[in-house]
């Protein structure tokens, strides 16, 4: 496709200047748990009226977050920022069993976003300790999804960041340890862990299915796709996203000459494109398309103007929102096709 620059100036119009391209990865941005999470906030805000209070980022994107502010939701840190008997969303990425038991302490009226494929995750968690494993859990310290998923076994499970945290690792019976992983991780990185602590572990056991979600996995594998071609890397996304932050890395790892993470294309340097013949351009799966478009446009008024998809993968994957909020729409008479309609927010 061709992108029309519609507001050149004077200093940096170009007609599509020969050789210069955008790769644009297919899929980027928005996965399901992203659309339901966002969605689900506005609809409450929508259902129960300004203010909807949200524990923690919904997901994990300034412009989202911002765009919902505006409308009415309250981000807080701590459960016990929120009012007495107000409604509270938990966010995307998951909350620990005893943020439950506070939001219950409160008598908050609780709709709970997090991922179902995080959800997964909590279950597994659950399951290997209460078959009494050790559960190695590869991920990020700190992480909002790690801080929820440790949260379900604490006493079980020991947190494993990287390849070179392998040898610190201790359990207590060797043939008894699962591993188990935060969902935006990279794939090769996450399976060198792996590989270092079955040297360690030989009877090590797998997840019973993936824990890096489809999403994660198919933006790593579009951007690998397009790494090696591009001289430079622009994902949209911020930096406290770590499915965004990954694909800086894998581009980088893959072959691109030079790769940055922006919230907004105005953050884009125009250094960065001295000499550069081909971009490309991906998003993090919390990351609207008004964002890569706003991208597509900066880099069309510079002559880049012929853009090329590249497809990694197809997705189709969406999930019903939460029961709690469908329930409620469901009496208010809403109409149920609408209840789980996710192309409808402002935020897309
Ligand atoms: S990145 Fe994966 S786990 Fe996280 S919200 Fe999206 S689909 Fe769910």
């Amino acid at each position: 496709m061709t992108i029309a620059a519609e507001t050149p100036d004077a200093d940096t119009t170009a007609t599509a200047s020969e050789g210069k391209r955008v790769l644009l990865a297919a899929p980027r941005g928005y996965c399901a748990g992203v659309d339901r999470a966002v969605v689900t906030v506005e609809k409450a805000l929508d259902l129960y009226g300004p203010p909807v209070y949200v524990r923690k980022e919904i997901v994990h994107n300034k412009h989202v977050v911002t765009t919902l502010e505006k409308r009415g939701a309250i981000f807080v840190d701590e459960t016990q920022e929120v009012p007495e008997g107000a409604t509270v969303i938990f966010s995307a990425h998951g909350v620990a069993p005893i943020v439950h038991d506070e939001a219950k302490a409160l008598s908050l009226k609780t709709i709970d976003a997090t991922c179902p494929l995080v959800t997964k995750v909590h279950r597994e968690a659950k399951r290997f300790a209460g078959d009494d494993f050790d559960i190695l859990l590869i991920g990020h310290e700190g992480h909002e999804e790690v801080v929820g998923t440790s949260g379900e076994a604490p006493e079980h499970i020991t947190l494993v960041q990287s390849p070179d945290h392998v040898d610190e690792v201790v359990v207590r019976d060797p043939d008894k340890v699962v591993w188990l992983s935060q969902t935006t991780l990279s794939v090769d990185e996450t399976m060198e862990t792996v590989r270092r602590l079955r040297e360690r572990f030989p009877k090590l056991q797998d997840p019973p299915s993936d824990d890096i979600c489809y999403a994660t996995q198919n933006r790593q594998l579009a951007v690998k796709q397009m790494a090696a071609q591009t001289d430079l890397m622009i994902v949209v996304g911020s930096r406290n996203s770590s499915n965004s932050v990954r694909l800086v890395e894998v581009a980088l790892e893959h072959g691109a000459r030079d790769g940055h993470l922006v919230d907004y294309a105005d953050e884009i340097a125009d250094e960065w494109l001295d000499g550069v013949t081909t971009v490309g351009v991906t998003s993090g799966a919390s990351v609207p398309e008004v964002l890569v478009r706003d991208v597509l446009q900066f880099l069309a008024i510079r002559g880049f103007t012929d853009v090329e998809t590249v497809t990694a993968a197809e997705e189709s994957l969406l999930f019903a929102l939460p029961n709690e909020l469908r329930r409620d729409l469901k009496a208010r008479g809403a109409d149920q096709t609408e209840e789980i309609r996710h192309d409808a927010g402002s935020l897309h």
